[in-house]
């Protein structure tokens, strides 16, 4: 679904990303985890060419994401992405919110895009939210619109990054409970967190990144027993 292959990236003189390398199968989850600053949302940014690479190939769902002929359009079509901030609308209704990019970018009709926007806000827990604005929900209940929203572009592969790090503590467990759903239904995903619990449970391989560069990859079971990596073993310490 997600193949880099000797991706290298530079802000100007800065060279963010390092020769990446990483294969990402349909269905699979993998967790990127690292110290700020080492270049995770850069990466998953790539993906749907919100940043372009220096160099290296790209192939996102067979398509080349810096092709001189590729429609980012088509592209994203492909791709959910939830971020730290949600970013809803906020003089839209939850439903609006949702329903705007299936009729505007996808041409769906609006009867039926708000017939799957209900079921999404059905499978992220909160349908009586249809009619509301978002101000009037809490940061963990947004959150879950922005992931609403994401599915009802019927993806291929959805995006996370840090999607729980600006939520108060006691909201932090229903969001990662409606990812970790979405993982058990197969649904392909990149998930840059700190929440190492979700790590450990729910990916099927941890990517650590350090300054740049892939350091480590591997089984959570075998990663958190026992990283290789001096940097990743230190950095365990940090955050376990
Ligand atoms: P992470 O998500 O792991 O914290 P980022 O991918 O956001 O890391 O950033 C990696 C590095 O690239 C950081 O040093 C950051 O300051 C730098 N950086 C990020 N975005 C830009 C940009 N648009 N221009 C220049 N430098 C950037
Ligand atoms: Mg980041």
């Amino acid at each position: 679904m997600i193949s880099f292959r000797n991706v290298n990236k530079h802000y100007g003189s800065f060279h963010v990303l390092k020769d990446i390398s990483l294969e990402v199968d349909q269905g699979e989850v993998v967790v990127v985890i690292g110290p700020s600053g080492s270049g995770k949302s850069t990466m998953l940014r790539c993906i749907n060419r919100l940043e372009t690479i220096s160099d290296g190939e790209l192939v996102v769902s067979g398509i080349h994401v810096n092709g001189k002929q590729t429609d980012i359009n088509d592209l994203r079509k492909n791709i959910g992405m939830v971020f730290q901030h949600f970013n809803l609308y906020p003089h839209k209704t939850v439903l609006e919110n949702i329903t705007l990019a299936p009729i505007k970018a996808l041409g769906v009709d609006e009867k039926t895009a708000q017939e799957t926007a209900v079921f999404y806000l059905e499978k992220v827990g909160i349908p009586e939210k249809a009619n509301s604005y978002p101000s009037q929900l809490s940061g963990g209940q947004q959150q879950r619109v922005a992931i609403a929203r994401g599915l009802a572009m019927k993806p291929k592969l959805m995006l996370f990054d840090e999607p729980t790090s600006a939520l108060d503590p006691e909201m932090i467990g229903e969001v990662l409970e409606v990812m970790k759903q979405l993982a058990t239904e197969g649904m392909t995903m990149v998930v840059v967190t700190h929440e190492m619990g979700f790590a450990r449970e729910v990916a099927d391989r941890v990517v650590f990144m350090d300054e740049g560069k892939i350091v480590e990859e591997g089984r959570p079971s075998e990663f958190f027993a026992q990283p290789q990596a001096e940097r990743a073993q230190l950095f365990l310490k940090r955050v376990l």
